[in-house]
């Protein structure tokens, strides 16, 4: 297999390797050369585990894309060692956090696909992590358990439906879970943006084409209807980037209204504001306030496993939401066999 980077997918320039699990989150959890599981290996109907030290979960990358990315793995570094000390988040911070979890999902995607080897005859990639970070509609949900320490784990990363379409996953931090999503239109129309009134697939590689409807101009509740465990903090973020490259006047002109500049965070680069959900109440995010996650705490067991099933059963609708082919929608039906499998990165207590 071609080695490519795995931020900008060319032959890496000056070779560098990219902890796709960072080296300063691994420090914070423990010592970082301890053995973690990485899921199977198959050799036809031969199943055999991945378990290496976690500091050697690293990946191709040019030196440059490995520093340029650098600068929000030192920025991010803060909100998680607030929200593993205090269990707050401040609300200036939610929309850096995203950017951080569509870095690590889409790393964790294309280092399984190296693992693999390609086992499922998956084609090429065909975005990486620069392509693909704060384009898509995206939202995370935040957790907290009665577990101790703060061990790393990643559920739904190696599932059938993930290697087609890295919509989701979840990352536990001890007793910190983040249940992140992220595809095409997750929140536009319940945000009040512009969405899509009709889709159309273009090919199976995940291209569809989308007619797009003006917004509604309010949220609704709740801001999207998937079945997720309770909590006290959900965020969602309406982003717009890749329609406003298309360059399309019309699809652009949906966009420049009052309500979608009024709830921008950056309009020209197409990231909108950030909605806040809390106990029926739908809100925008304040930039000083601190949101406190631990008003609900879960038994440890109980919500690791609620979220992997609510993991792999939310990438498998949002793949069903979509016209895929009849071969795609065998793969999310699949996907619900990944629920009894065991959970990657670190192990045992
Ligand atoms: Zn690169």
């Amino acid at each position: 297999m071609e080695k490519f980077c795995v931020f900008c997918g060319q032959k890496p320039t000056q070779k560098n390797n990219e902890h796709v699990i960072p080296q300063w989150l691994l420090e914070l959890s423990g010592r970082p050369d301890r053995p973690a599981f990485f899921g199977f290996d198959h050799k036809g109907s031969e199943f055999s585990s991945r378990i290496f030290s976690f500091d050697s979960f690293k990946f191709p990358a040019c030196k440059d894309c490995n520093e340029n990315f650098g600068r929000i793995e030192d920025a991010v570094k803060n909100v998680i060692v607030r929200l593993k000390s205090q269990n707050v988040i401040l609300g200036k911070d939610v929309s850096l956090l995203l950017d951080w979890l569509d870095k690590i999902r889409i790393g964790l995607w294309l280092a399984l696909y190296y693992l693999s080897k390609n086992q499922m005859n998956i084609k090429p990639p065909r975005f990486h992590i620069s392509t693909r970070m704060a384009m898509k509609d995206r939202m995370v949900a935040i957790y907290e358990s009665d577990a101790s320490g703060f061990k790393i784990n990643f559920e739904g990363v190696d599932s059938p439906v993930f290697s087609l379409s890295p919509s989701c996953f979840t990352l536990r931090l001890g007793y910190i879970a983040l249940f992140n999503a992220s595809c095409d239109f997750l929140v536009s129309r319940r945000c009040g943006f512009p969405y899509p009134m009709t889709v159309e697939r273009l090919n199976d590689d995940g291209l569809y084409n989308y007619t797009l409807a003006p917004g509604l101009e309010r949220a609704i509740f709740p801001i999207i209807r998937l079945p997720l465990i309770h909590t006290s903090w959900q965020f969602y973020q309406p982003i717009f980037a890749a329609n406003l490259m298309t360059k399309n006047e019309m699809c652009q002109s949906l966009y420049s209204t009052p309500y979608v500049l009024r709830h921008s965070l950056d309009f020209d680069k197409g990231i909108g504001n950030v909605f806040t959900q809390n106990n029926g109440r739908i809100g925008l995010i304040s930039q000083e306030v601190e949101y406190r996650i631990g008003e609900l705490q879960y038994e440890t067991a109980w919500l690791s496993k609620r979220l992997k099933d609510q993991t792999l059963s939310i990438q498998a609708q949002l793949l069903e939401q979509l016209p895929v082919s009849a071969l795609v929608r065998k793969v999310a039906a699949q996907n619900r066999r990944w629920m009894k499998l065991p959970y990657l990165g670190a192990q045992g207590k």
